[in-house]
């Protein structure tokens, strides 16, 4: 069984366009063809990391207003869909879970 790195802080460059890939949007406002910044969902400062399950895209925007704030009282404050946002991180997360468990990634080329 494959061990995640001890600290589990890091976020590979493959891990963060998987989740780039998987979102292709702003994670909280769905802005499209912006740049997208590595947002920790659970704030650092809040005991969060940089991991595949915790690491969101975020508009340069959303990212600053975001900050060290809580993501579901955020969002209400901000009047962003957090339901609909909690429902595809959901969603996203459990799809790495799912595909990292069908085995180690084969790179057939
Ligand atoms: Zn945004």
């Amino acid at each position: 069984m494959k061990r995640v790195a001890a600290s589990g802080s890091d976020l590979t460059d493959a891990e963060w366009f998987r989740i780039l890939d998987a979102w292709s949007v702003c994670a909280y406002c769905g802005a499209d063809g912006v740049a997208l910044q590595r947002d920790c969902v659970l704030p650092i400062s809040r005991g969060g990391r940089y991991t595949l399950g915790n690491v969101v895209p975020a508009c340069r925007s959303c990212n600053a207003s975001k900050s060290n704030d809580e993501v579901t009282s955020w969002m209400r404050r901000r009047r962003l869909d957090e339901p609909a946002f909690l429902l595809r991180w959901r969603e996203i997360v459990v799809g790495f879970a799912t595909a990292d468990a069908d085995g180690p990634a084969e790179f057939e080329q």
